[in-house]
């Protein structure tokens, strides 16, 4: 996997565990409030080397007395070709697992569930479920990208597993209708308004 940051202990990303936190570079979304550009935008990507796998877990080693959990972030996670590989080999040192994506693999997201790999997924929701109003905010052109996101909401649904939808409300790009719209819609669920933080 391509790995751009590590974070080695966390109270706060994982709520009720001590989790070390993973972010992988790469992302298909080009949000325009994004905090980790350098995990996004290929020419920022290349200035930093990536983080090896092995340091990874030469750390996960001796801390499997300490740690809860792994939390894999991003960037986006589900787009690194050998996340699967990367997730069975953190579970096999005994440490749950949570990913945090953007809902647009679908079939990553059921794969992973299907093999038994995940414990907790946070999901964004980057705006209420509208082609144009996703686009404008993830800048993407697939107009099939609803759909994935859509998707991936039903398969958390049907997982039986704990999960998380979470909305950044920046003034940019949400109103105070939208966010009502979004709380209503995913009352069924833990559903979550993030402040935007300004990061200048
Ligand atoms: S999905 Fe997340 S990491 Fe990717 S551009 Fe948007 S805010 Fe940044």
């Amino acid at each position: 996997m391509r790995i751009g940051g590590f974070t080695k202990q966390s109270f706060i990303d994982w709520e009720g565990k001590t989790t070390a936190v993973i972010f992988t570079k790469g992302c298909n979304f080009r949000c325009g409030y994004c905090h980790n550009p350098e995990l996004v935008y290929p020419e920022l990507m290349e200035r930093s080397e990536d983080i090896p796998e092995t340091e990874i877990f030469d750390f996960l080693s001796t801390r499997k007395n300490w740690l809860d959990g792994v939390v894999i972030t991003g960037g986006e996670p589900t787009i690194q070709k050998d996340l699967k590989v990367f997730i069975v080999n953190v579970k096999k040192m005994g440490f749950a697992v949570k990913l945090d994506t953007n809902g647009s693999s679908p079939e990553v997201l059921k794969d992973l569930l299907k093999a038994d790999l995940l414990h907790y997924v946070a999901m964004d929701i980057k705006t209420v479920l509208e082609i144009e109003s996703y686009q404008n905010i993830c800048r993407v052109k697939d107009r099939q990208l609803l759909l994935k996101v859509e998707e991936s909401i039903e398969i958390l649904k049907e997982s039986g597993i704990d999960y998380q939808l979470r909305t950044t409300a920046v003034p940019k790009f949400h109103t105070k209708e939208m966010i009502d719209e979004l709380q209503k819609e995913f009352s069924y669920c833990n559903y979550q308004v993030q402040e935007y933080r300004e990061t200048k």
